[in-house]
Formats: structure tokens, C-alpha cells, sequence
């Protein structure tokens, strides 16, 4: 059923050899439901891009996440994108977002240099934007607050919402991390104005190593993403009154569809790019959709495995906080060595590594990286995130490509590694 059914290259293998347990092996919940819808497609004779698999794929989607759209596009990236020129930003708008995440959240941004970006810091139990701080940053000429579900664990969205909705500020929810999370019976992607999601290879699912989705309630933007990810501008159109002034026929419109012979434009707003998801993509996410709940599973048998081994030193680390009625889908497995004169986060990170577990720390707090420097922001802006990063948070492996013996080994690694960074 997954990537286990398919014979593996000697590439393959050495790749896996470089690290006894890698942090994620590429290729390793792709199996033969995958390899069958894209033969499939590749068999129909039917178009390869933006067909019946792509409307499959976004049906399911939208029942999954409980929204009226749900439209993919080529990447997380691009979903965005899209989602941030959907707010309809005003120079002297401001939006508040998180430090603690990828650069495709807030990248955007830049190309708005006359909205102001606030970095919110995060809260220190779960990398995750809170009420407390955000309110202390939004204002009268706050548009929109975007947040990430770090790891998977939904942030505290009906209070972030409360807040929100008294101001008319609009949210996006940078669900990247997140499909197959649950908050409160509901999920990611539903809680807020706009969701966006990535099947980057990295991600909970993948549609071949590259893709996105955007979730939300409202028509108007289905149109207007619909026209960008087409290559078609999006324009405030008005009906035209007469047909190029004549009483000539109008061509056929077969040969020149869309608004070119009914419409005039009053204003443009963003030129179309091509963000169609391709079939083949599209087909193997209908499959990786159906066993979602399988990863999430696998995940989280492995995140209870590693906190047992996190248990024995109740003093030292510190688990990320879940609240009551929310299901973290695990993408990132994360704790937090809390004192770091007993316990050095870097010697762990160091003995992991010496032992073949692959350790990345996710994320470099944004507001320190140059291109954000140099709009202004400084290090001081978000002292928790900082901490954090620098002291005291750390990743493990947690991926359901993870064979059984690697979580074995993982939990007797990460147990040896334990107690050699005890000072
Ligand atoms: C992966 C990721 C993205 C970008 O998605 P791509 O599909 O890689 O473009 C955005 N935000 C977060 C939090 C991510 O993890």
C-alpha cells in the first residue's frame, strides 16, 4: 500500500544509508495506489492538466476540510500567494504574522512595501501565535493577521477569531503543516478567512513532490483564483454596453471565449499566472488523500513513543502544550530542552547526529533573516522566538515512511544520546 511495495534503487538504499534515521525518507508514502492512478491518467488519452482528476482531487479535499472551495494550484507557495492578494492590501495597511515559520508565509509581503509587517512572537509552549501578544499588535489599520498551525498544532483559532472578527481583520490560516490536524471536531483550513495548504514531498501528503491547495467559503475569490491560476487577469469587469460598436456579428465565441467580447476592465489587479495542478499530480492526491488518516496514525504512534523516552526527564524537557479537543497531525515531532545548564540542546543535537538521526531545527525565526532586516526588524522584536530557536527547541524524525525498526532505533538513540549531553 505504501512505498514499501516498491523495489528501492541502490540509490535508494544509499540514500538511506547516509542516515540510520532520516528525517524524511523522500519517496516513502508513494506505493502502488500512487503508481496505479498515474498510470491511469498516463493510459486515458485524456488531457493532463486540469481535467476530471483535478476536480476529484479538489471534491475530496473540500469534504475533508469542510469548506464550500477547496482550488489547487502549483504549490504552497503560490496558495500563498494568491491568498495574500485576495486581502486586497492598501498602502498603510498593516498585517501581523509569525516569525516561527517557512519563508513562503510571509514572503509575499515583500512585494508590498508600503504595508507595514509585524512579526507577533509566539507563545513559548507551542511555536504558535496566542491572543495575548497578537492583541497587543493589531490596530485600527490591521487588515490581516496570517498564522501557522506549527507541527501541526492548531493554534488557538476561536479566540484568535473572537479577536479578529471584532476588528474586521481578515486571517489566513498557513496550514502547510496541518492536514489531517483536528481542533475542536473541525479542521485546519475551515477555522479562518482563507486556508493554505502545501503537497510539497516534505509534507503530510504529497502530489508527486510539488503542489497546493487553498481552502475558503467565498465565491467571489473562487472566481478570482480561479482566473489567476488559469493565466486570465484579475480585474473589476464590467458588461460591456455594445459589441466593438458595430452591428457586425461577433466572432465565434468557441475560437475567443471568456470576457473578451462582453466585458470591459475598470481595473486591474494582478496579472494570471499558470498554477494548474497537472492530472497525473492531482490523481496521486486522491490517493494519498484516502490514506491521510493512515499517516496521521503512523504519526502519532511514533510522536507517543518518542515522549516516552522524553518522560524520563520531566525537569529537563518540556513537550509542546495540546489543549483539549485538538489532534495535532504530528508533521513535526518537537520539545523543548528547558534547562539548557543540565541538559545542552547542541550537544543532543551533535550526539543524535554522531549516532545517523538526522536533526534539522525548524524554523529560523524570519524577522532576523537580511531581506526582513533590511525592512527595519531587528533582533529584540520576538524574544520567545527567539530563545527558542537559539536555546532551546528541537525536531526529531517522526514520519510515517519510518520503518518499525527505525522508530526502535530511534527511541534507543535518542535515549543513549540523552544521557551522553547531561552536564
Ligand atoms: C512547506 C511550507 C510552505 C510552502 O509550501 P510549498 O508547497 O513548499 O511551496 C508554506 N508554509 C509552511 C509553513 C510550509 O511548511
Amino acid at each position: 500500500m505504501t512505498g514499501r511495495d516498491i523495489p528501492k534503487t541502490a540509490a535508494f538504499q544509499q540514500s538511506l544509508r547516509d542516515y540510520r534515521v532520516p528525517y524524511l525518507p523522500y519517496g516513502s508514502t508513494l506505493g502502488s495506489a500512487e503508481l496505479e492512478a498515474g498510470a491511469q491518467v498516463i493510459g486515458s488519452g485524456e488531457t493532463l492538466s486540469g481535467g476530471a482528476w483535478r476536480t476529484r482531487f479538489e471534491e475530496g479535499f473540500r469534504a475533508y476540510a469542510g469548506t464550500a472551495h477547496a482550488m489547487s494550484v502549483t504549490s504552497g507557495t503560490v496558495a500563498l500567494e494568491f491568498a495574500i492578494h485576495l486581502l486586497d492590501l492598501q498602502p498603510g495597511d498593516e498585517v501581523v504574522v509569525t516569525p516561527q515559520t517557512y519563508q513562503a508565509t510571509v514572503q509575499p509581503l515583500l512585494r508590498y512595501p508600503e504595508v507595514r509587517v509585524r512579526f507577533c512572537d509566539v507563545e513559548a509552549d507551542t511555536l504558535n501565535l496566542g491572543p495575548e501578544s497578537l492583541v497587543t499588535l493589531v490596530n485600527d489599520r490591521t487588515r490581516a493577521i496570517i498564522v501557522v498551525h506549527y507541527g501541526g498544532l492548531p493554534a488557538d483559532m476561536d479566540a484568535i477569531m473572537d479577536l479578529a472578527g471584532e476588528r474586521g481583520i481578515l486571517v489566513i490560516e498557513d496550514s502547510a503543516h496541518a492536514l489531517g490536524s483536528s481542533y475542536h471536531g473541525r479542521r485546519p483550513g475551515s477555522l479562518a478567512d482563507i486556508g493554505c495548504f502545501s503537497f510539497h514531498s516534505s509534507k503530510n501528503i504529497t502530489t508527486l513532490g510539488e503542489g497546493g491547495m487553498l481552502t475558503f467559503h467565498n465565491d467571489d475569490w473562487a472566481d478570482r483564483v480561479d482566473r489567476l491560476r488559469g493565466n486570465e487577469a484579475d480585474a473589476v469587469f464590467v458588461p460591456r454596453d455594445h459589441r466593438f460598436g458595430t452591428s457586425r456579428a461577433p466572432l465565434p465565441g468557441a475560437l475567443y471565449p471568456g470576457l473578451a467580447y462582453t466585458h470591459d476592465c475598470v481595473a486591474l489587479l494582478r496579472h494570471g499566472t499558470n498554477a494548474t495542478l497537472s492530472e497525473p499530480a492531482a490523481a496521486v492526491g486522491v490517493a494519498q488523500l484516502r490514506s491521510l488518516p493512515a499517516f496521521v496514525a503512523a504519526r502519532q504512534a511514533i510522536a507517543g513513543r518518542l515522549r516516552e523516552v522524553l518522560s524520563g526527564y520531566p525537569d529537563l524537557v518540556g513537550l509542546p502544550a495540546v489543549p483539549d479537543g485538538v489532534e495535532p497531525s504530528h508533521h513535526l515531532f518537537t520539545f523543548f530542552v528547558r534547562e539548557p545548564e543540565r541538559l545542552s540542546r547542541d550537544r543532543l543535537i551533535h550526539e543524535l547526529d554522531d549516532r545517523g538521526v538526522q536533526v534539522p531545527i525548524r524554523y529560523f525565526p524570519l524577522h532576523l533573516t537580511p531581506e526582513w532586516r533590511s525592512r527595519g526588524h531587528r533582533y529584540g522584536e520576538c524574544p520567545t522566538a527567539e530563545r527558542l530557536w537559539f536555546e532551546e527547541q528541537m525536531n526529531l524524525p517522526c514520519h510515517p515512511g519510518l520503518t518499525d525498526k527505525q522508530v526502535d532505533l530511534l527511541c534507543e538513540l535518542l535515549a543513549d544520546s540523552l544521557r551522553a549531553s547531561l552536564c
